[in-house]
């Protein structure tokens, strides 16, 4: 055997056993075997000059660079959309369904730094920062001394993969144990602080892993699903995590992330959430991206921390859908910097699920909300009381119907119910009424001043007068006319914010700006089921609920009272002339010379509609790459189809 077969060889054995040790976490050998072997590489390679290009000499990262190159990627590094609660994951469901049959993966989101690696011709060539994902910061020297991917690859093509850097927590004690004069803070700054550190010999004390999770590019034969790219990394040697679910339905994906939730605790990785993706990647295609995030991924967050404590009663609260929230008063606990006292379950099929009784021990969290969460039951006590459904609201007496796991009352006008609609309608994304707390719309309630949104309308300095003709306690002068004029400013109101202020059932903020592209009140009161689910993010039940409202007259007189009192939604006008003036346009698949947002602009600006879906109205449908499922149901239907360059063509000639 000549030299340099033995230096193949010794690079063979090295690269396999640090596979075992980085990538599986399971060694076959010594330290001490490796390194008899290492040194009799390092030793060849000296005296041949040659270094081969999966050397894991090269794993040492070389001298420190003077700054970073940038370096532009070759597709773009989206970050993902977030979802902080359950709606807004709904919300997506609803958009996926919309766009087809999809199935979903569920993985673990890491806390730690992006990092792109790319590889050509079965080489590793170079690692960059995710940056602003255009372009990020070549990091070729640092990453190349964490040890969790491969030199080589089989894969011959252009292939640009995607992981996390992050440091366990269990190496951050370690490096902090060994430099206390200097301890890293937490271990995502010190990840990305390891990574983007000039000194590569700085990244290697650290131990920084890379853990990988996508393919971003791929020249030739690319997956057809996300289940498919993680088996190719598996299989290529790069280091992934062991969670990985692929889920049928959301309901699925609603439990791995329960799991997940639990799961995180106990885990040396930090983690803040999972990301949720749509699978298939013809769907996703189909879906494309908003100018900033995909629509086929969303990453769930976890804001949460937690603690224990217990159950020391179970009250209700009825919200301004008539909803009837149990809410537990605990023993008070500290918990992210508050000693909380009360904490919520969502509705009282979770008192069953979670298992949560009177004197029970719970784990509670801070959420999102101002009231923390109580996520289930640690244990019981000896005379743990189960909570007893109500039977008839609590506050009114009206009778509560059950819908799934809720129970609502069935009192329009039950107080505490009117309040919150009150106070929903006054609060900033909505009317906006700047210093109308819930606090004051209480006393106003009860002082009899107002009921209606309407009635804030004709709220005047007399209406915080008593019997005597004396003010109210609490309401001076200024705050009196700082209140009038905050009712006064919220006349001029955009008309989404209006839809989500007068809490029409399911209309969330961003259902309300796709109602709100119809340019008025009334004209969404005419619309269709058909065209109302239509709506990239309508579903069935939203629908129904808009039509209800608007069919109901005592809403109808509500409007009317509104416009009365002089409140106008405004909208910005809409383009009626152009070359797409009556078209309803479906955009579908990938457009090269711009995004679909981009394509949605130029087309509404030529006074054209877009649509998200193929209905009975669409009239054009305009198919990039990959079209999918849209473009069958428009071949079905008989719908004029064109391509990207007729498309560029059209808007050429205006
Ligand atoms: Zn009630």
């Amino acid at each position: 055997m000549n030299e340099q077969q033995r230096m193949r060889e010794l690079c063979d054995i090295l690269n396999k056993w640090a596979y075992e040790y980085y990538v599986l976490d399971a060694p076959s050998v010594t330290d001490r075997e490796y390194d008899r072997l290492y040194d009799e590489l390092r030793a060849l390679e000296r005296d041949t000059g040659v270094v081969f290009a999966d050397s894991p000499t090269r794993r040492v990262g070389g001298e420190p660079v003077k700054g970073f190159e940038r370096h532009t990627h070759i597709a773009r590094l989206f970050s993902l959309d977030k979802a902080v609660s359950e709606d807004e994951l709904g919300a997506f469901f609803t958009r996926v369904k919309k766009a087809g049959n999809a199935t979903f993966t569920v993985e673990y989101k890491y806390d730690g730094l992006t990092v792109c690696l790319t590889y050509e011709g079965g080489a590793f060539v170079r690692a960059t920062t995710r940056g602003n994902g255009v372009e990020g910061e070549d990091v070729t020297a640092q990453v190349l001394t964490v040890q969790s991917f491969p030199m080589k690859i089989s894969y011959t093509g252009t292939l640009e993969v995607r992981g996390e850097a992050i440091i366990r927590l269990s190496a951050l004690k370690k490096y902090n144990d060994e430099h206390p004069e200097e301890p890293l803070k937490n271990a995502r700054n010190a990840a990305a602080g390891a990574i983007r550190n000039l000194d590569p010999k700085v990244t290697r004390t650290r131990r920084p892993e890379i853990l990988f999770y996508d393919i971003n590019y791929m020249s030739e034969n690319p997956l057809s699903s996300q289940a498919e790219e993680r088996e190719f990394l598996i299989r290529e040697g790069f280091k992934t995590f062991p969670y990985f679910r692929l889920c049928k339905t959301p309901e699925e994906v609603l439990s791995c992330i329960d799991e997940i939730e639990v799961e995180r605790r106990n885990l040396d990785v930090l983690t803040d959430g999972a990301v949720v993706k749509v699978n298939e990647e013809a769907l996703r295609s189909d879906m494309g991206a908003t100018d900033k995030f995909p629509r086929w991924a969303i990453a769930y967050k976890f804001e949460a921390e937690e603690a224990e404590t217990t159950v020391e009663r179970v009250f209700w609260q009825v919200g301004r859908t008539g909803k009837l929230t149990p809410l537990a008063e605990v023993a008070p606990v500290e918990l992210a910097g508050a000693t909380v006292r009360r904490a919520t379950l969502n509705n009282f099929g979770d008192l069953t699920k979670k298992d949560v009784k009177v004197h029970s021990r719970v784990l509670i969290r801070r959420s999102n909300e101002v009231i923390p969460e109580i996520l289930g039951a640690v244990s019981h006590v000896e005379g743990s009381v189960p909570v007893e459904k109500p039977q008839t609201c609590p506050y009114c007496g009206s009778p509560v119907s059950e819908v799934g796991a809720n129970l609502f009352c069935t009192n329009e006008d039950c107080p505490p119910r009117v309040v919150q609609k009150l106070t929903h309608y006054c609060s900033k994304n909505a009317a906006d009424v700047e210093g109308m707390s819930e606090e004051t719309l209480q006393f106003l309630f009860d002082k009899g001043k107002v009921r209606r949104f309407s009635d804030l309308y004709a709220l005047t300095r007399g209406s915080f007068l008593d019997e005597k003709g004396e003010l109210f306690r609490g309401f001076g002068e200024k705050k009196i006319n700082n209140l009038l004029s905050a009712v006064e400013a919220s006349k001029r109101i955009p008309l989404d914010r209006f839809l989500y202020a007068i809490g029409i059932g399911g209309i969330g903020r961003v259902a309300a700006r796709d109602l709100a592209a119809f340019g008025s009140v009334e004209a969404v009161s005419k619309l269709t089921f058909e065209e109302l689910t239509a709506l990239e993010n309508v579903g069935e039940i939203t629908a129904n609920s808009i039509l209800a409202y608007f069919s109901d007259p005592v809403n109808a007189e509500e409007l009317k009272r509104l416009a009365g009192a002089g409140v106008e939604p405004y909208t910005k006008a809409r383009v009626t002339e152009g070359v797409f003036a009556g078209e309803s346009v479906v955009l579908t698949g990938t457009l090269s010379a711009m995004s679909r947002p981009e394509a949605q602009a130029k087309i509404e600006a030529l006074g054209g509609v877009c649509q998200s879906a193929v209905t009975g109205k669409t009239t054009l449908v305009i198919a990039g790459e990959k079209a999918g499922s849209k473009l069958d149901k428009a071949k079905k239907a008989g719908i004029r189809i064109i391509g990207e360059e007729e498309f560029l063509a059209i808007l050429g000639g205006a």
